[in-house]
């Protein structure tokens, strides 16, 4: 039987990609589309949707687009496998989005603890942008059109896939079997399920800026690793330290592998003895900061040699989105022909509808 694994991510042009986005999905985004196992897979950028918190600054979003376009590509993402889009290009996702509105209450979207904390974190309590407060639903729509089954992301992104799902249910229900409810693909990795920032907060986010780019110089990452938060406990190399909530024992859970202690330090045989060490006492941050350096390096390297070879060409990117945007309209379009069809909505396409109408005033 064919697959008919439809996967479908994207990010918002808010900033360039960072390691969060890396360990989150951008990572398994790539071995997805090497794997191969899929019919269809989808990599928007999201540009209508960082325009909801950032409407006063539209060169933002306008600047952002390359870079993460070329972060796409210097992680290896494929157009000849991956249909690259952009999110804006597409009406009928504000199409989809409107007739979703109606299956959704407010109530239902106050629930949600990601758009809480994003609102906190922007400062909207007293005046809440509609567009930003009901992005969730435009995500569902973005996820709808394209009948995505698979959507590889971030923790942060489990509420909204819930949002997404229970809304296509509930279009199924009112109107027939018509959309395909979507999953959320998690890393298997708890540490990558939200990567924290530099400075120990919660999650690294762009907004934040308390990230390690993909793009930064070895010299850039190299300051910032070194300024990490740690555990402040552990004020002199001989206390005991804590890696639970310490920033950089939780890169290096993303991170490192075995053959890294192989490569960059042989006196010890793998993470958990590191930490043991740690824990212990007796080892100091600066060390533990060095290791996680080199591993990082190692991983980011050929991903910006790779980007500046790409930055060659900046008018192929675009001619590459632009034939994205393209096929990625013919989907959407194919799936809004089925929503108007169920919603009753399509007149100009229904003969039965114009000879049901003939009948019923014939006789009058
Ligand atoms: P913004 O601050 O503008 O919201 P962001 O850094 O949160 O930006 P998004 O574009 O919102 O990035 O997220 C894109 C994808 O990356 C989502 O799948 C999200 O779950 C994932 N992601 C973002 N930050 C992290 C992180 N720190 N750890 C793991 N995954 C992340
Ligand atoms: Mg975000």
């Amino acid at each position: 039987m064919a697959n008919e694994k439809i996967i479908l991510t994207g990010d918002r042009p808010t900033g360039r990609l960072h390691i969060g986005h890396f360990v989150g999905s951008l990572r398994r985004r790539v071995e997805l589309q090497n794997e191969g196992d899929y019919k269809k897979m989808f990599v928007f950028i999201a540009d209508a949707q960082a325009l909801t918190d950032n409407i006063d600054n539209p060169e933002k979003v306008r600047q952002n687009v390359i870079e993460v376009a070329l972060d796409y590509l210097a992680c290896g993402l494929d157009p000849e496998k991956v249909t690259l889009f952009i999110q804006s290009q597409i009406p009928e996702l504000c199409e989809l989005s409107f007739y979703f509105m109606d299956l959704v209450s407010v109530s239902r979207l106050q629930r949600n603890p990601t758009v809480k904390t994003e609102i906190a974190m922007r400062g909207f309590e007293s005046s809440i942008p509609v567009g930003f407060f009901t992005y969730p639903v435009s995500q569902a729509a973005d996820i709808a059109a394209f009948r995505a089954t698979t959507v590889p992301a971030g923790e942060d992104q489990r509420p909204m896939i819930e949002q997404a799902t229970e809304i296509v249910r509930r279009f199924n229900h009112i109107y027939g079997e018509t959309l395909v409810e979507p999953q959320i693909m998690l890393p298997e990795n708890a540490a990558c399920l939200r990567l924290p920032g530099t400075d120990g907060k919660a999650k690294m986010s762009k907004s934040l800026g308390n990230c390690i780019y993909l793009s930064e110089t070895a010299d850039e990452m190299r300051k910032k690793v070194m300024s990490m938060y740690t555990d402040p406990l552990h004020v002199n190399v001989s206390d005991p330290g804590h890696v639970e909530g310490n920033a950089v024992f939780t890169y290096l859970d993303a991170f490192c592998t075995d053959e890294h202690f192989d490569r960059y330090w042989k006196d010890y045989a793998n993470l958990n003895e590191l930490k043991e060490h740690y824990t212990r006492g007796g080892l100091g941050d600066v060390k533990c900061k060095r290791f996680l350096e080199s591993i990082l390096n190692e991983t980011l390297e050929p991903i910006r040699q790779r980007r500046l070879e790409f930055q060659k060409d900046i008018p192929a990117i675009y001619d590459m989105l632009k034939r994205g945007c393209e096929d990625a309209r013919e989907v959407a379009a194919a799936t809004l022909d089925d929503v108007r069809r169920a919603m009753k909505i399509n007149y100009f396409d229904d003969a039965e509808l114009i000879a049901e109408q003939v009948k019923r005033f014939s006789g009058q």
